[in-house]
């Protein structure tokens, strides 16, 4: 169990892992002796009041940082959870090091070339859906320089103008999605077929007319990542929706 705090009305808040797996696949936890199922919080997360969300994905992250800290990092011994949840000890009393959650930044851009923005398509995902880059922040980097890196390796486009955006928690499992604006300066766009399935510039007048979200289910047509993602927002945003 894990103490998550007090919610507006003063009520403790806690999680507890019921799980035996951590798959993102819908029905792994177990067996529920009423008429509920269990669903995927990435597949829901949208879908549910922003404040039930935050707490959920909370829930989610402290859960699995608890999973995969069940040993430590330094010695391999056995750890313990402690301060309600919030740290782990290690139980080697000549290691005695202490584990807190992490959260790896990860970087997630608009590149735009006057009236076109640059979007991919990941092999994972349904047909039709396109999105704006993203990638991991590297040790030693800046976030500018993970924007103008990822967007080099995985299209040849070279970047200017990296501008902050935004933020959006990404506990799947423990990620912050940091969002920027960049403006093409150079280079040849060149997928990367090992990272990307396609990439492409997009006219404004061809996201506004071709991408729908009704081509989703079934996937039959362009459409963009779901509402309430910040993928979305960058591209609704440049839209001027
Ligand atoms: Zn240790």
């Amino acid at each position: 169990m894990v103490f998550l705090g007090l919610d507006a009305a003063g009520t403790p808040v806690f999680a507890a892992d019921l799980s035996r797996s951590h798959g993102e696949v819908d029905g792994s936890g177990p067996q529920l002796g009423w008429n509920a199922r269990w669903v995927g919080l990435r597949a829901v997360a949208a879908l549910l009041p922003a404040g039930e969300a935050a707490i959920l994905g909370y829930a989610r992250a402290i859960t699995i940082w608890h999973h995969r800290s069940r040993f430590c990092g330094s010695c391999g011994a056995p750890t313990e959870s402690r301060e309600g949840g919030h740290m782990r000890q290690c139980l080697d009393s000549r290691c005695n090091a202490q584990t807190y959650p992490r959260t790896d930044p990860a970087v997630i851009m608009r590149v735009t070339d006057g009236d076109s923005i640059l979007l991919h398509r990941q092999p994972a995902w349904a047909p039709g859906q396109w999105s704006v880059l993203a990638g991991y922040v590297e040790p030693g980097e800046t976030l500018e320089e993970a924007v103008a890196r990822e967007v080099r390796e995985e299209t040849g486009i070279e970047v200017a103008d990296v501008t902050y955006a935004g933020s959006q928690p990404w506990p799947f499992p423990s990620s912050v999605m940091l969002a920027f604006t960049a403006r093409a300066a150079g280079g040849v766009l060149t997928p990367d077929p090992h990272e990307l399935e396609d990439a492409r510039w997009f006219s404004r007048r061809q996201v506004l007319t071709e991408f729908d979200d009704r081509h989703r289910a079934p996937a039959s047509g362009l459409f963009l990542p779901p509402a309430g993602s910040i993928s979305r927002r960058l591209v609704e945003d440049w839209l001027g929706r």
